[in-house]
């Protein structure tokens, strides 16, 4: 609207003029007087009373003060004044009431009007409602104040506090405001509340909304329930009088499949009931909300997928590593165990990888038991390879037997089922020290070498770190360095050992034993290299090295028309079960020319439940293509007879241990009865480590077919065993 600011007209014409030409304009404009200190309204126009709901001449004679209400900011109703009277222009966003109490955002600007004299006599007010606009800048700023904090990486339950509060401060009602998240119970918890106490809110829910409302997609809106405010003043809270709540609204928040995640509450103070802005406001808000809440869900999806192993469920190592972490820094001491089933790899071979799954599941949720029996949090656990789960405790020293042994107790005494069958599982469990001083790392490290140690024997073993054990592992890791070296440069040499038939004293046959002299470490015994052989997956060389050097020796003597005699070589039960073994042995032999009697399969097992029908067959096909079988060191470890007899083995090696120890009673029976059930099952008995005559004499009259031992002979270059044959010749 364009006036001239200098009209030649007095007060009142002037008044007049203003008047007639505000009546003709669609802006909300009210006319104040200058001259008066009060500032009062002179007039007002028709738009003006439609905006402010003031009809006729209401508010005339009243200043614009009368707008004012709770949430008018009064430092920029005194500016408004001042400018006025300072004959300065204005123009400013205030909150202004209707006549009905609703409030609303006014852009407000005024225009001094001078009359002939050049005073400003009238000033000018124009209004114009702002309040969607003001709105929507707020929730655009409240969107990005979110995203902030969602880039961040901010907790949820942060954001949604920070909601709370800005819509509490900026919103133009005054209002409480409280969100609610689903939680698996499938009820509504507060989450996040502005300026009252979450405990309140929950009690002022409890009044205001009907136990039996509940809550869809629609909005709940429950509008003037002031007469429970008052069952409120008196019963629960006496500062709930001054929270002078009227009426509130629920918006539920909902996802793109229309399922409820949660709600958010506008607690109305005032009066006047909610207009379509507010409605229009808070259904905007509530895709910020809704965003909150599916990065919430996002961000548990994604610390599912960064903490617990996919295929199983169990926490991970990530999970451990970061509990652990936290522990140790925290000062806290205790144990770490790695826990490995032994028949892991026989399961999987079996059943499957989801059963070798299913048997880690099932150690963890004994753990998870175990940890209730326990009653405490400070245990934690997680998958911490294919074939082994790790777990922490904190734990005093002179606790640490008690607690091993009852974990010992949890995790092995009953069966697992496993593909639908029952079944007893060994466990190798190493165990170290955290904390005081050990980090997570070395910790870890020292777990696992009492691993390893542990699962050099038999059964359920668990064993406790020690320095000692460290230096092993380090010699054994040079040694496998050395080993590696040594079969690429054919440092690897067969001696054989004549075995003796005990009533003629003639040499039935050899066996072959590997020989290592390594220009680095001299000669190393088979005791030390071949189960680091064992472990490192090197075995199959040293063991096909041996039977080749074996087999060309026998191929020189075919080719000069000497006499064969049949050398047993050993094969290992890892080279035994491996899946090749079988075509591979047979293709050597092959590749020499030499026929099957000569060469036999010497295999030292614990024949356990997982592999026997593997060990059956196995043997079963040596014994097709014409190859004899015999089981080493029996009486060692696990050897039941009863397994033996449906092993197609032809010969039995009784382990030296058995022989030294004869001159006692109790050993020479076993020994007899060895020899008796062996020769009733058609095999043949051979006993290892002959030292003494007496030996000699003792087996020989319990009908012991072969002997070996250092009696007889020691284990001999190829070269010495050639000229011992010949010379018998
Ligand atoms: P084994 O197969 O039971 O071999 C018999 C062991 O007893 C040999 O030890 C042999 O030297 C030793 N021995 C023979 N007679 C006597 C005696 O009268 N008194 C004493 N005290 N010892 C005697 P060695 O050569 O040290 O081999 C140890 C073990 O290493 C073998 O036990 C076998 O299990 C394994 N081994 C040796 N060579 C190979 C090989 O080429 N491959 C595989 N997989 N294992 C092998
Ligand atoms: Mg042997
Ligand atoms: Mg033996």
């Amino acid at each position: 609207m364009l006036l001239p600011n200098k009209m030649p007209l007095s007060k009142e014409q002037l008044l007049s003029f203003v008047c007639n030409i505000i009546d003709q304009s669609n802006s909300c404009i009210a006319i104040i007087d200058q001259q008066d200190s009060n500032l009062p309204i002179l007039y007002y126009n028709e738009s003006f009373s439609e905006l402010t709901g003031y009809i006729n001449n209401e508010l005339i004679g009243k200043n614009l003060r009368s707008l004012r209400g709770i949430k008018t900011d009064p430092e920029i109703e005194s500016e408004i004044d001042l400018n006025i009277k300072s004959q300065l222009p204005v123009e400013i966003n205030i909150i202004h009431y209707h006549k009905d109490g609703s409030p609303f955002w006014n852009y407000l600007y005024s225009l001094p009007i001078k009359d002939e004299t050049n005073e400003v006599q009238f000033t000018l007010i124009c209004c114009k409602n702002i309040t969607d606009q003001m709105l929507d800048k707020m929730l655009s700023k409240l969107e990005r104040e979110v995203y902030a904090e969602l880039d961040k990486g901010g907790d949820t339950e942060v954001i949604l506090q920070l909601i709370a509060q800005k819509i509490e401060m900026y919103y133009i009602r005054s209002v409480y405001c409280a969100i609610r998240v689903l939680d698996s119970t499938g009820e509504l918890k507060v989450v996040a509340t502005g300026s009252l106490p979450s405990t309140l809110i929950e009690s002022i829910n409890a009044y205001i909304i009907e136990p039996t409302a509940g809550f869809n997609e629609k909005a709940v809106y429950i509008d003037n329930v002031s007469h429970k405010q008052i069952e409120l003043n008196n019963n629960i809270y006496n500062d709930i009088s001054s929270l002078e709540v009227i009426s509130c609204w629920t918006k539920p928040i909902v996802n793109q499949h229309h399922h409820i995640l949660g709600s958010i509450t506008i607690y109305l103070k005032d009066q006047a009931s909610l207009k379509q802005s507010d409605l229009e406001f808070l259904n905007k808000l509530s895709p910020i909300i809704t965003l909150s809440l599916k990065y919430a869900e996002q961000k548990q999806e994604l610390e599912r997928l960064a903490f617990y192993d996919m295929n199983t469920g169990i926490p991970n190592q990530n999970y451990f590593y970061t509990n652990l972490t936290e522990w140790i820094e925290g000062d806290f001491t205790g144990i770490i165990l790695i826990i490995q089933p032994g028949e892991y790899s026989g399961i999987v071979d079996l059943y499957g990888r989801k059963t070798g799954d299913e048997l880690l599941i099932q150690i963890a949720n004994r753990l998870k038991n175990h940890q209730k029996v326990e009653c405490n949090e400070d245990i934690i656990y997680g998958r911490f390879s294919n074939s082994s789960i790790i777990t922490a405790k904190k734990i005093y020293d002179d606790k640490i037997d008690l607690y091993v042994s009852r974990l010992r107790q949890e995790l092995t005494t009953s069966p697992y089922v496993l593909a639908d069958r029952e079944m007893f599982i060994s466990l190798n469990i190493g165990i170290a020290h955290f904390g005081n001083g050990v980090l997570m790392e070395e910790s870890i490290r020292q777990a696992d070498i009492a691993l390893t140690s542990s699962r050099k024997k038999f059964g359920t073993v668990i064993t406790f770190f020690e320095e000692e054990t460290n230096k092993l592992m380090q010699q054994e890791m040079d040694t496998l360095n050395q080993l590696i070296h040594g079969l690429k440069n054919n440092e690897f040499s067969a001696f054989l050992q004549p075995k003796v038939n005990l009533k003629t004293a003639e040499i039935e046959g050899f066996e072959a034993l590997a020989r290592w002299h390594s220009p680095v470490l001299g000669s190393v015994s088979p005791a030390t290299f071949i189960p680091i052989a064992e472990y490192s997956g090197k075995i199959r060389e040293i063991d096909n090295a041996i039977l080749k050097q074996v087999l060309k020796w026998q191929q020189a003597r075919k080719e000069k028309g000497l006499k064969l005699v049949p050398v047993s070589v050993n094969i290992s039960p890892v080279h035994f079960y491996h899946d090749t073994f079988v075509d591979d042995f047979i293709s050597l032999v092959h590749q020499y020319h030499i026929s099957p009697e000569y060469i036999k399969v010497e295999v030292t097992e614990n024949f356990e439940l997982v592999d026997f029908e593997k060990a059956k067959n196995i043997l079963m096909r040596l014994k097709e293509y014409g190859y004899e079988s015999s089981i080493d060191d029996f009486g060692v470890g696990f050897s039941s007879l009863s397994y033996l007899q449906q092993l197609p083995f032809s010969e039995i090696k009784i382990d030296q241990s058995f022989i030294s120890n004869m001159n006692n009673d109790e050993m020479f029976a076993v020994v007899q009865t060895i020899i008796q059930l062996a020769s009733r099952l058609k095999m043949h008995a051979v006993a290892e480590g002959i030292e003494t005559v007496d030996q000699y004499n003792l087996l020989k009259n319990i009908g012991c077919n072969t002997g070996q031992g250092y009696y007889f002979h020691k284990p001999m270059p190829i070269n010495e065993a050639e000229k011992l044959l010949n010379n018998i010749k």
